[in-house]
């Protein structure tokens, strides 16, 4: 974990601060190895902390090479440990970092300076090492799996929340630690809804089916959407079909270092739009994947940064028409020094089952 600690080290020369704070389960277990739930980082020029209840001294004391384990009560305060490491300006998760917390160490500590770290410890998370990029294409390669096994169940008749069961049991029997989000079985008029998750709706002939699912294995995320129809598909679905197949596939082939999420937005939004369908496609083009299921970099309108090797992304432009049904294709994709690298196996041909 040295490096890990270094590479806070950094943040706090660059940023002018004595101490960071890190307790958000992700950026934790990143940059400590700890994998239970409960703990706090503390790190300052010359000290590495991980600060924990009884519960979890003796794993920490495994897990996170590198750092001093120091018990706490449940309940106790961190305002100790911070003046005992004379503190001043403590860097925290401005996106985590709790209301509470800022009283608790406020009221007790006033004079301490609490600075947003602005995302700088997710910027760190997007590029992966080889030991990330393999769990990552291992939770990749259960949803393909798990893909062939469903197919057999979609069919009239078929209710979407047992589709949804179906395929995570898959997963996890095979290894996969959970899902990485509420999975996504949204049929008929309901393939609309971007994020139409699993309900008790039953399938019927000639539906479109969207399957927007991913799991965890060692802490990493996968995700993948597939499109398909029940029975036979009518001009229009094969329309929409191709057309997001089309702006999915030339983004894809596009993501290289140095191009930005933005101009990979562009890339398939104008597509959808020359095709007439702009205003269906609602969001964004994708999102960057790790140890959660939406992490930097940005994949759309926000995405300034280029892209650099390492990345892992989602592509998934859509065409949604209410009171019709919705299309949407995700791959997920590696930046490699060359180009890329898809994770995603599953075919992406119109798939009638
Ligand atoms: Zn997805
Ligand atoms: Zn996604």
């Amino acid at each position: 974990m040295l490096s890990k600690i270094n590479a806070l080290r950094k943040i706090l020369e660059n940023k002018n601060l004595d101490g960071i704070l890190i307790y958000k389960p992700e950026n934790r277990r990143y940059f400590s190895g700890f994998t239970g739930t409960t703990g706090f980082i503390i790190v300052t020029k010359h000290e590495a902390k991980f600060i924990t209840d009884f519960r979890y001294v003796s794993q920490a004391k495994e897990e996170c090479k590198g750092y001093d384990i120091i018990e706490i009560g449940r309940s106790e305060p961190l305002t100790n440990i911070i003046n005992e490491l004379n503190i001043e300006n403590m860097g925290v998760e401005d996106e985590f970092f709790t209301y509470r917390h800022f009283l608790e160490l406020n009221s007790n500590l006033p004079n301490l300076s609490i600075i947003a770290l602005e995302g700088e410890l997710t910027k760190i998370r997007s590029i992966k090492s080889e030991e990330e990029l393999n769990y990552i294409a291992k939770a990749a390669s259960l949803a393909d799996e798990a893909f062939k096994y469903i197919v057999d169940f979609i069919k009239p008749g078929a209710c979407e929340k047992d589709i949804a069961l179906e395929l995570e049991v898959y997963m996890r029997k095979k290894g996969a630690t959970g899902t990485s989000f509420n999975f996504i079985v949204a049929s008929g008029l309901r393939s609309a809804l971007p994020h139409g998750v699993a309900s008790d709706k039953l399938i019927e002939d000639g539906e479109f089916v969207t399957l927007d699912y991913g799991c965890i294995y060692e802490g990493y995320c996968s995700d993948m959407t597939r499109t398909v129809i029940v029975g036979k598909a009518n001009e229009k679905q094969k329309e929409i079909y191709s057309i997001v197949l089309k702006a999915q596939e030339t983004a894809l082939k596009a993501v290289r270092p140095g191009i930005t999420g933005k101009e990979l937005d562009e890339i398939a939004r104008d597509i959808i739009t020359n095709e007439g369908y702009g205003e269906y496609f609602g969001h964004g083009l994708g999102h960057g994947v790790g140890l959660e299921i939406h992490e930097l970099p940005h994949i759309n309108t926000k995405g300034d940064e280029p892209l650099k090797p390492g990345m892992v992304i989602t592509i998934e432009p859509g065409i949604y028409i209410p009171n019709f049904g919705g299309v949407r294709i995700e791959d997920l994709v590696v930046v490699k020094e060359n180009g890329y690298h898809v994770l995603s196996n599953t075919s992406k041909e119109l798939m009638e089952i």
